[in-house]
């Protein structure tokens, strides 16, 4: 392959991203909607709050009635029921009347304004004391004061979520409010994770000469669960095709929307990923002008997506990073499919060999913005350098030093999606 058919990292990404759609929605119970994206609309089916309601412990009042009152000169008034939340009370409020209030608890007619606890003769002890016959209070409220109205949050009829919005925490919150114990979501995508290579040993397994465990099948199955999908483990499969064949057929069976190995994809004399898959599927071996990370293999075999990790451990992760998990979310129905990334300032001087590198990096923040510095050797199979790193510092292509203090983009891999 000659050096001008090498791809971008942007051309392979772009490449990959047009290869998916994404999956069909399922109806869940409410919780399992978490970090899902919701197929469907949600319209309101009542008003939030559903009714009017104190919002404070205190008494129910008629503005009008207390518009003299200061801490000097209270009004006295006459206290004619005790509501608690969840009650709905049939006492009235009228002229020269209160009613003791909870938080939450239905306003009771007459009454326009709420009355905090601490603003009355009341001396709160942290539990109600028995019900007084008079009330003092203290100062004059606005008409309205701490009363939570019918459809301040929302008005039944309108739309509070659309399609496609990813459901965090507070849209679950939101959702439960409103009364959806289920909800319609984008399906989770069932990924295969396949490793490859006859020098692998499963990790429970003392180690043997020249044998190393087999540490990517974890990694990548990780990554799948940390993007919110189901791995489908298809083991290890030796460096004979026959093998190969044997797990990706087992993949077919189980159901996935994508396989991913690691390994087997290069040049070397065991590349028998690369060979079935010449063999059995559609698929482009791509050089992707990327450090690390290069062999990259993307196509079909048996008509569902494949994605082949180069084997070293870094450069498996981080093309996971890059390519894989842009690829799940796309599936999962995301909109933002990539990390974010910030700008940061070097703290020292680093290189690259002119190919878009991704450096293990810490970010930190000081006043004057982000600041980024490596955690160690940079080698494709150096994996303590990544445990300590929470971002991937971007050297463009063609560059090959960028000197310290200058400004570079830095791929975040622990923010939350939600930050851009
Ligand atoms: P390969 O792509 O087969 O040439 O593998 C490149 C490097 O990655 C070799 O040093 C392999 O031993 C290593 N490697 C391959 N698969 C795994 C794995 N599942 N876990 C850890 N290292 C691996
Ligand atoms: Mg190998």
């Amino acid at each position: 392959m000659a050096d001008s058919e090498y791809l971008t990292v942007k051309e392979a990404l772009q490449i990959i991203l047009s290869g998916f759609d994404v999956l069909s929605p399922e109806v869940v119970p409410l919780l399992d909607g978490l970090n899902r994206v919701l197929a469907t609309p949600i319209v309101a089916r009542e008003d939030l709050p559903p009714f009017a309601n104190s919002a404070m412990d205190g008494y129910a009042v008629r503005a009008e009635d207390v518009s003299s009152a200061t801490q000097d000169k209270p009004v006295q008034l006459e206290v004619v029921g005790d509501i608690a939340a969840g009650i709905v009370s049939d006492t009235s409020v009228v002229t020269g009347t209160a009613a003791r209030i909870t938080t939450g608890a239905p306003l009771p007619h007459g009454a326009d304004a709420v009355i905090p606890v601490e603003d009355t003769s009341e001396k709160w002890q942290g539990q109600y004391r028995p019900l007084p016959d008079q009330i003092q209070i203290l100062r004059a409220v606005a008409n309205g004061s701490y009363i939570r109205w019918p459809g301040e949050d929302v008005v039944s009829g309108s739309t509070v979520l659309t399609a496609g919005q990813l459901l965090r925490s507070q849209e679950i919150g939101l959702l439960a409010s409103l009364g959806y114990a289920e909800v319609e979501v984008i399906r989770r995508p069932r990924v295969g994770v396949l490793a490859t290579g006859d020098e692998l040993i499963p990790i429970e397994a003392p180690l043997e000469p020249g044998k190393i465990r087999n540490s990517n099948g974890y990694t990548q199955a990780a990554q799948v669960i940390a993007a919110n999908a189901v791995p489908v483990h298809l083991g290890v499969a030796g460096d004979t095709t026959v093998e190969v064949r044997k797990r990706l057929a087992e993949g077919l069976t189980l159901g996935v929307d994508l396989i991913i190995s690691s390994a087997g994809v290069s040049v070397g004399a065991y590349d028998v990923v690369k060979t079935v898959l010449e063999q059995d599927g559609k698929m482009n071996f791509w050089r992707v002008r990327m450090r690390p990370g290069k062999p990259l293999a993307y196509g079909q075999y048996q008509g569902v997506p494949f994605l082949g990790l180069p084997g070293n451990p870094v450069s498996a992760m981080v093309s996971f990073e890059r390519f894989a998990r842009p690829a799940i979310l796309k599936m999962a129905g995301w909109s933002r499919v990539e990390r974010p990334t910030v700008i940061v300032r070097l703290k020292e001087q680093i290189f690259s060999d002119g190919r878009e590198s991704y450096l293990r990096a810490m970010v930190t923040r000081d006043s004057s913005g982000y600041l980024a510095e490596t955690t160690g050797g940079q080698g494709s199979h150096i994996m303590t350098s990544l445990v300590k790193a929470n971002a991937l510092v971007i050297i463009p292509e063609g560059v090959k030093s960028v000197a310290a203090g200058v400004e570079l983009s830095a791929m975040m891999l622990d923010w939350p999606a939600t930050v851009f």
